[in-house]
């Protein structure tokens, strides 16, 4: 990913800089030219084109939202439905089908090459390594230094760079895959299965433990795979349900918001769930996630994230009815409930699928450490993410804001938080 246009000078200062290339920044670029973009935009897009989701080249492995949910702009959700539909005219595609990931990469490759194409942006697949402010208090301003030793100017700058990298968990042992997506999305000489006379441990029972398993079946593994998870449950399987009304949504919003707690989400959840149909009772949560994860204290947050959160993954990220039907169908797939010993070394390769440790501290790169120590960002209250004090001319999209932001990871959100910034941006241009 390189336009390596002449028009643009390195000593310039770049109104807009966006770091990271995978779907959160595509949408932020994409939007940006879109409104007609003033001045050149700077995009850094490190060293995958993707991201872990969408690299994914097993057909098995599919969207967990719907195609019609799916599109980068705001305004126009059905864009990747539409795009579908115009590359396969002959193949008539519903919009509530649950297509390839792969599929979704094409889309971004696609919109990446439109936006390429266009004489305002300075595409470089380079990493941000440090930022350094270079203006001044009235007039802000960013000096970025790319790990290769670049050196760019942007007067704002929004980082879409995803998850941190994990926090170490355990040791090195080469037989426990604790990064399943690398592991499945990087080459095939580093994937060794193990022979069928052997078994595979997958840790874990949502979605990823699910597309491991079948990505392990698709790949030729015959043998006995255990799964293993706190609640030795599947994730839920999508299914129609009748929306809410707009009565029983403002009903069941106004009951939780009267006991901000746990508990009291629990049971007025389960109340609304008895006599209503539960997965769009869930479903109903969804543009109020923002507002009743707010209205929790920290130590309820801290709870919830502890106890609740995978109760809540479990039933809000639901796997679509294929895979939900390869997993039934597997007759050498067990699923048991507990917890992993590391000792425990029965199994010749073990899948750690516990989650993308949202929840957990992660190992922040540079570049924003900097930006916190500088104060910049502020560290969110559970300290697993962060907010900018500055958000005139530093953004953060996607899993960055996770902790002060609940659901702030799936392309609706990534593309409603592009459109949000764009929005102030362009005001106070
Ligand atoms: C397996 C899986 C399946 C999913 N399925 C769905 C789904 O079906 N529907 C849905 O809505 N959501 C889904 N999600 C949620 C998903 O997280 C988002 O849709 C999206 O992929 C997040 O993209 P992102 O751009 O924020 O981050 P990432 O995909 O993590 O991309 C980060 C980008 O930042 C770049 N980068 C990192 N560091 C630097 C640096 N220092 N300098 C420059 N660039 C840098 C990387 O190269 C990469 O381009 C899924 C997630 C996973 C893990």
């Amino acid at each position: 990913m390189d336009s390596s246009a002449s028009q643009f000078s390195e000593t310039q200062e770049y109104p807009v800089a966006v770091v990271g290339g995978a779907a959160a920044g595509t949408f932020f670029v994409a939007e940006w030219l879109r409104r007609g973009a003033v001045g050149p935009v700077l995009w850094l897009t490190g060293d995958d084109p993707v991201g872990v989701a969408y690299g994914t080249r097993c057909e098995a492995h599919l969207l967990n939202v719907p195609a019609a949910k799916m599109g980068a702009f705001a305004d126009r959700p059905q864009d990747f439905l539409d795009r579908l539909r115009e590359r396969a005219p002959s193949e008539p595609l519903q919009g509530t089908e649950f297509v390839p990931r792969r599929l979704y990469g094409d889309y971004l490759r696609h919109l990446q090459a439109s936006a390429r194409a266009h004489p305002s942006l300075h595409c470089l697949p380079l990493s941000l390594a440090d930022i350094e402010p270079a203006g001044t208090a009235a007039r802000p301003s960013w000096r970025l230094r790319s790990v290769e030793g670049r050196v760019f100017q942007a007067r704002r700058v929004v980082f879409a760079t995803g998850l941190a990298e994990a926090s170490v968990r355990g040791d090195d042992d080469p037989t426990v895959i604790r990064d399943p997506w690398r592991w499945f999305n990087g080459p095939a000489s580093g994937r060794k299965l193990p022979a069928d006379h052997e078994e595979i441990l997958v840790l874990g029972s949502g979605l990823t433990a699910m597309d491991v398993i079948i990505g392990l079946r698709e790949a030729g593994f015959g043998g006995r795979i255990r799964a293993l998870s706190r609640s030795g449950r599947w994730s839920e399987r999508h299914a129609a349900a009748e929306p809410l009304t707009d009565a029983e949504r403002a009903s069941l919003v106004a009951a939780l918001l009267e006991r901000p707690t746990c508990r009291g989400y629990l049971a007025t959840l389960r109340r609304h769930a008895g006599r209503l149909p539960w997965r769009a009772v869930i479903d109903a949560l969804r543009p109020q996630s923002q507002a009743l994860w707010s209205a929790l204290d920290t130590t309820e947050q801290r709870r919830f994230l502890r106890h609740l959160f995978p109760i809540w993954n479990r039933h809000r990220h639901r796997a679509p009815p294929r895979t939900a039907e390869s997993i039934d169908r597997d007759a050498a797939l067990s699923l048991e409930r507990g917890r992993w010993h590391p000792a425990d070394r029965r199994a010749a390769l073990v899948f750690d699928c516990r989650g993308l440790g949202l929840a957990t501290g992660r190992r922040w790169p540079r570049c924003l450490t900097t930006l916190a120590e500088r104060g910049v960002l502020a560290a969110s209250a559970l300290g697993i993410g962060f907010v900018s004090r500055q958000p005139d001319s530093i953004d953060l999209l996607g899993a960055l804001r996770f902790g002060a932001e609940f659901e702030c990871t799936a392309v609706p959100e990534l593309r409603a938080q592009a459109a949000a910034i764009i929005d102030g941006w362009t005001r106070t241009a």
